[in-house]
């Protein structure tokens, strides 16, 4: 049997894998996503996006909000434990929120690859200057974009989930029904943040048009679920969301930038989005970077004419470093002793100042850092 080929293997057609195959499509390179899933299918995520996605993605926003929901944002509530401690208004939108079985769907549609879905990535070896991929696909450079779990990123020896320092999430997105509509105070305009006490995550809740979506990630899972749990019942109890969520909350991970050290390159390999590790680690946002990634990804391939040996690819490390920084960098009150840290952390957060300037301004909507252009 003769095998498929391609210019660029791209296994995962998420933001990531889309973005980096719609700026390699539009340069005339042949490229394949495969994806183990049927699109459209849902991710689990808050679905939050900044003006600077929309940007990057030159996303036609009329076009995309016809049959799509793209919840303007322009404030937020946020708080510490279950106290909701500061309004933050701002005079222009902010942010939007998105469906991810929408905007995944569309992105990947649009991207212009061909695409083989419903197939999981499974093995690969070399074949001198080329990759086949399940015994049957056939490229000189394969993408790893799968997401936290990527197998190619495995392949590369990165090791998932075991010696990582990840974050862990639950969420739960439903459509609201009249009486869950009138149960809940939260407007699609302004999201809530709730930091836990210990500040090793924070909790969530978000209307995206008459969508609610509910959730709680924290550093490592140790009782993630009683955390959840926990907070959704308070939140209910308070008027702010209905007590009847309809089915279970579901659970993914992520690496946040600071502590992630994943290979990214190798001969004839790139890996980018959450399978690089690249969420900002203050927000965990990672829509963002996973796109960034790809750019930079798509960037360095078109430079290097077709020789995708790994010194040749160096440039792709170096321009994720350039743009996210050093990995392991300390944050801000990191020298403090632990109590002090925490202390003073609560104090700030709970003023309207803090809210807005750093815990929005700097962690949440980076609106310090202008889009990358594409
Ligand atoms: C609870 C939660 C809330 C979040 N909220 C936000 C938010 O509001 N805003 C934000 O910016 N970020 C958020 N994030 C992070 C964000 O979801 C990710 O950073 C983003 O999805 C990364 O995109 P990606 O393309 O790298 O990977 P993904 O979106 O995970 O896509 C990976 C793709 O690879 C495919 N794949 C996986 N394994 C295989 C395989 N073996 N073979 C073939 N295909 C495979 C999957 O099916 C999937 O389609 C959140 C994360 C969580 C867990």
């Amino acid at each position: 049997m003769s095998a498929d080929t391609c210019d660029v293997l791209i296994v995962g057609g998420g933001p990531a894998g889309s973005t980096c195959a719609r700026t390699l499509r539009r340069a005339g390179l042949e490229v394949l996503i495969m994806d183990k899933s049927v699109f459209p299918r849902d991710k689990v995520c808050a679905g939050w996006i900044t003006p600077q996605v929309v940007q990057e993605l030159d996303l036609d926003v009329e076009d995309y909000r016809q049959s799509r929901v793209l919840q303007p944002i322009n404030s937020f509530i946020t708080g510490m434990g279950e106290q909701a401690n500061a309004a933050v208004s701002y005079d222009k939108i902010v942010s939007y929120g998105i469906r991810r079985c929408e905007f995944d769907h569309y992105l990947l549609e649009r991207s212009g690859a061909r695409l083989r879905l419903g197939e999981a990535w499974k093995s690969m070896e070399r074949q001198g200057d080329r990759w086949l991929v399940n015994g049957e696909i056939s490229a000189p450079l394969v993408i790893g974009a799968g997401g936290h779990f990527c197998p190619v990123a495995r392949f590369l020896g990165a090791h998932l989930g075991k010696e990582e320092r990840a974050i862990s999430a639950q969420e739960i997105e439903f459509e609201l029904n009249e009486s869950q509509a009138a149960q809940c105070s939260v407007t699609g305009e302004r999201p809530e943040l709730y930091f836990c006490d210990d500040l090793k995550g924070y909790g969530w809740c978000f209307r995206k048009g008459n969508y609610l979506n509910v959730g709680l990630g924290r550093e490592g899972n140790h009782r993630l679920a009683e955390h959840v749990q926990t907070f959704a019942r308070s939140l209910a109890a308070q008027g702010r969301i209905p007590a009847d969520l309809p089915g279970k909350f579901k659970g993914h991970a992520y690496l946040l930038y600071a502590h992630g050290n994943r290979p990214v390159i190798a001969d004839g390999v790139m890996i980018i989005g959450d399978a690089a590790g690249l969420a900002y680690t203050q927000s965990g946002e990672g829509i963002r970077p996973a796109i960034e990634s790809g750019l930079l990804a798509a960037a360095n391939v078109l430079a290097v004419n077709r020789d995708y040996r790994r010194e040749r690819l160096s440039h792709y490390e170096a321009a994720l470093q350039s743009r996210f920084g050093e990995r392991g960098e300390a944050p801000a009150l990191a020298m403090l002793p632990s109590k002090l840290r925490l202390g003073l952390a609560r104090a700030l957060m709970q003023t309207q100042w803090f809210a807005r300037n750093v815990v929005l301004d700097r962690w949440f909507l980076h609106a310090q850092l202008p889009a990358l252009s594409s």
